[in-house]
């Protein structure tokens, strides 16, 4: 409602400086298309592979968009990044205006269809406008060095020096885009130091990879049109096998505290014990219960139980080693690997884990919407390590479980530490 209307745009909401250099940019680029597009004549052959590329831009966006979607929205995603292979290759083939319709096309579905509308609308047209100076910018390069260019300039630029100028138009495509988009986010947080917004080497390393696949694919639309497809499955299995593995950490994960499931938890302790066995090495391991969860589920309702459990397996994660392994076990129970902590050690870590929780403060709202604080948290948690409670998993997780228990009777808010088993299995 408020983004159709130009008045509520979240554009005029940005510092005056930063909002101006927007408008400029993007003005700057339509200005470039109109210009371009008045002088261009397009041929059959052009129009032919604007309709390849579009498509092989679209199927590329449909088939990555259900894994996409499960990564985090953040601003330039490989997604859009991998979407070079397609306006390189339209730099080598195509005039301006038809360069700026294949990106303007690839943004739309983009922003329609993979953030279904939730980014952020003024961004997604400056990147784009980005990118069509980008793709400008390159062009020119590619004019410098073939002015008279009868067909794509893919057909001029042969030989050592054909190379030299797509090496260098290339470099002209990242180097405005990169530049123009770092100019807004320096300029939008004038604090945030100039090397946290350069980004990742991997984002150029990406970007090299489909300049260089671009390239390829506007030889082969040239001389082997009917290649084209090879190098789109090409590009997709390279995108999709690059990212399965994240999809199935994702699956893996507990939706409601980002903490890994049951399944996950067990086999990655399972990996840990093996390692500790190989290296003499100790595993601790604490398994941890709400008290009285119920009471907050019963007082406020489940939606508050729900930021309640968010906000315990937080202060869990927080607490505890990067390295560490949090699970989520049962409703509000969480598993702890700790990797290299010895039994004499668990309860200590068990009693700051306890600690964090008793001062964590959440707010939230209760079944009526009104809001309302969680205070006054407490855990029992029973403590074990490898191996000297047990030599395999599952009697490890029994006595630890054991322990648990006992911290329950003994009157809840304790660690209990586990009674370690003998070689039989019996406890000592
Ligand atoms: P105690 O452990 O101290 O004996 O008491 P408790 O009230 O915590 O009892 P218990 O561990 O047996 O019960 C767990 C409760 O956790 C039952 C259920 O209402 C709640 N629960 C389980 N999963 C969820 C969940 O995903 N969301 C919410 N809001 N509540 C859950
Ligand atoms: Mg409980
Ligand atoms: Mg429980």
């Amino acid at each position: 409602m408020g983004r159709a209307d130009p008045r509520h745009w979240r554009l005029w909401s940005l510092p005056r400086g930063v909002a101006a250099y927007v408008l400029v940019i993007v003005v700057l680029a339509a200005t470039v298309v109109a210009v371009t597009g008045a002088r261009a004549s397009v041929t059959g052959w052009e129009w032919a592979w604007f309709g390849a590329l579009t498509v092989a831009a679209i199927v590329h966006l449909e088939a990555a968009r259900a894994i996409e979607r499960i990564r985090e929205l953040d601003e330039g995603t490989p997604y859009t990044h991998l979407q070079s292979v397609w306006f390189f290759a339209a730099i080598l083939l195509l005039p301006v205006p038809l360069q700026a319709a294949l990106i303007a096309i690839s943004f739309s579905h983009e922003f329609v269809r993979v953030f279904r509308g939730r980014a952020i609308l003024h961004r997604k047209v400056f990147s784009a406008a980005t990118v069509i100076l980008a793709v400008a910018a390159a062009t020119l390069v590619l004019n410098a060095f073939y002015p008279a260019a009868p067909g794509p300039f893919v057909s001029a630029a042969d030989g050592l020096t054909g190379t030299v100028s797509v090496v260098i138009a290339g470099l002209a495509y990242r180097l405005v885009n990169y530049t123009l988009v770092i100019g807004a986010i320096l300029a939008a947080n004038p604090g945030k130091p100039a090397m946290r917004a350069l980004g990742h080497l991997s984002d150029q390393l990406i970007i090299a990879g489909a300049v260089g696949l671009g390239y390829a694919v506007a030889v082969l639309a040239v001389h082997r049109p009917w290649a084209v497809p090879i190098l789109l499955a090409t590009v997709l299995a390279l995108h999709l096998g690059l990212l399965l593995p994240q999809f199935r950490a994702a699956s893996r994960t507990d939706t409601k505290t980002g903490l890994v499931d049951p399944a996950w938890w067990n086999d990655l302790a399972e990996q840990e014990l093996e390692r500790a066995r190989r290296l003499d090495g100790t595993v601790g391991v604490l398994l941890l219960d709400l008290d009285h969860f119920k009471r907050v589920n019963d007082r406020y309702g489940h939606l508050a139980g729900d930021a309640v459990l968010r906000a315990v397996a937080d202060a869990v994660k927080h607490t505890v080693r990067s390295y560490d392994l949090v699970g989520r076990f049962g409703g509000e129970e969480f598993a702890i690997l700790l990797p290299g902590v010895e039994h004499t050690e668990v309860t200590a870590t068990a009693d700051r884990i306890r600690a964090a929780i008793s001062v964590l403060s959440i707010d939230t709202t209760d079944r009526t919407g009104a809001r309302v604080t969680v205070t006054g948290l407490t855990a029992s948690i029973g403590a074990g390590a490898f191996p000297a409670t047990a030599t395999e998993l599952s009697p490890l997780l029994l006595t630890v479980d054991d322990a648990l228990y006992r911290a329950k009777n003994g009157g809840r808010d304790r660690t209990v530490r586990a009674t370690a088993l003998d070689a039989s299995g019996s406890r000592q």
